[in-house]
């Protein structure tokens, strides 16, 4: 039976680099059924609203969405539109991995890692902030629980169990934040036991930094709390040669939702030269949640054969000569086959 997944294309680049990324879908034969919904700029001139009620409602029943990149106006009061789904469906964890392709510009070559960040608790807390009147003292607080910690860390090893990877570090700074990461490592070392077939290790944060930097291939799948997950995150999209290549995924317990890490890109929106790469590897992380391994390796693969050799069809961010469309021609070739 036909899967039916929620699509939103964004905006400034999303709706081509969407197109482009279901034309390769379509070549896969997935047996997805798209249904479009508004969200950011495009809802917003429509509905009045950036995230409306029905783009909510279907994400919810279909549980599965792929989101191009949104624009949030800035300083007209409203907030962050992935703030915002995030909330919503409680998306607690946000899955970037970074793996090398070839002809991008990075200092390591072969690095296949995923950062697993918990996305809901830590130093993220609207509330506990505070300034003090004179302006001299300010304060703001880290909450981690018991039951956010097992449930991002649980959900690394299942990632990592599913996916076949052999190793789980939690990353951490519980020598001097005693409490609050102090529980986020044993709550890890807790779950850790129930995979014993998965190799698992702890680091601090300060020496993952440089471990990372010098070695990255020790790494498999990372685990980590908020804050730390965020600069980690980029810091290994850096290592493979920035956001042009970065999927990442927010998951919930109900709903999952696959996009690109980069933003809209109004620079370069209609001049048909966007970088599809980053979404279509979230479309493959999708196929990977859906069941589809298979075809979720095929798109990996043929845009690592694409890069490899018709580096003509490429776009210009990654040294080619190419348009998104051009790319993606060579890239339904390739999967067709
Ligand atoms: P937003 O306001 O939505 O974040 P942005 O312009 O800041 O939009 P970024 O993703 O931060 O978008 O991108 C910064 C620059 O990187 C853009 O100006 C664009 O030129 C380039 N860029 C981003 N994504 C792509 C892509 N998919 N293909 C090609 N170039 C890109
Ligand atoms: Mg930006």
């Amino acid at each position: 039976m036909s899967q039916t997944i929620a699509v939103l294309k964004g905006d400034g680049i999303g709706p081509e680099i969407m197109e482009a990324s279901l034309r390769v879908l379509d070549a896969l034969d997935c047996d997805l059924t798209y249904e479009f919904h508004d969200a950011g700029l495009a809802a917003l001139d429509k509905h009045g609203t950036l995230v409306p009620p029905e783009t909510l409602a279907a994400i919810a029943t279909h549980r599965v969405a792929l989101k191009g990149p949104l624009t949030t106006p800035i300083g007209k009061g409203f907030s962050s539109i992935n703030v915002q789904l995030r909330r919503h469906f409680e998306l607690y964890a946000n899955v970037r991995p970074a793996i090398s392709f070839p002809g991008t510009r990075s200092r390591y070559d072969n690095i296949d890692l995923i950062t697993v960040r918990e996305n809901t608790e830590g130093a993220y807390l609207a509330e506990g902030q505070s300034l003090s009147e004179d302006g001299e003292t300010a304060l703001s607080s880290i909450r981690v629980t018991r039951s956010g910690s097992e449930r991002i860390v649980r959900y690394a090893f299942e990632l990592a169990r599913q996916k076949g990877r052999q190793k789980v570090t939690a990353v951490h700074k519980a020598n001097i934040i005693k409490t609050s990461s102090g529980l986020f490592l044993e709550v890890a070392r807790e779950v850790a036991r129930d995979y014993p077939e998965i190799e698992f290790q702890e680091m601090i944060v300060d020496n993952a930094c440089m471990q990372l930097v010098m070695n990255p291939n020790q790494f498999d799948v990372i685990v980590t709390t908020n804050l730390f997950g965020d600069i980690l995150s980029d810091l290994c999209a850096g290592l493979v040669g920035g956001l042009g290549l970065a999927p990442g995924s927010n998951i919930g317990s109900e709903v999952a939702i696959f996009e690109a890490v980069h933003g809209s890109a109004p620079d370069i929106a209609g001049k048909k030269i966007a970088n599809p790469c980053a979404l279509l590897l979230a479309a493959a992380d999708m196929l990977d949640h859906l069941g589809m391994v298979e075809k979720g390796a095929k798109i990996r693969g043929g845009i690592r054969e694409v890069l490899e050799n018709d580096r003509e069809q490429v776009t210009p961010d990654m040294g080619g000569n190419g348009t998104t469309d051009t790319f993606a021609d060579a890239l339904v070739k390739v999967v067709r086959r």
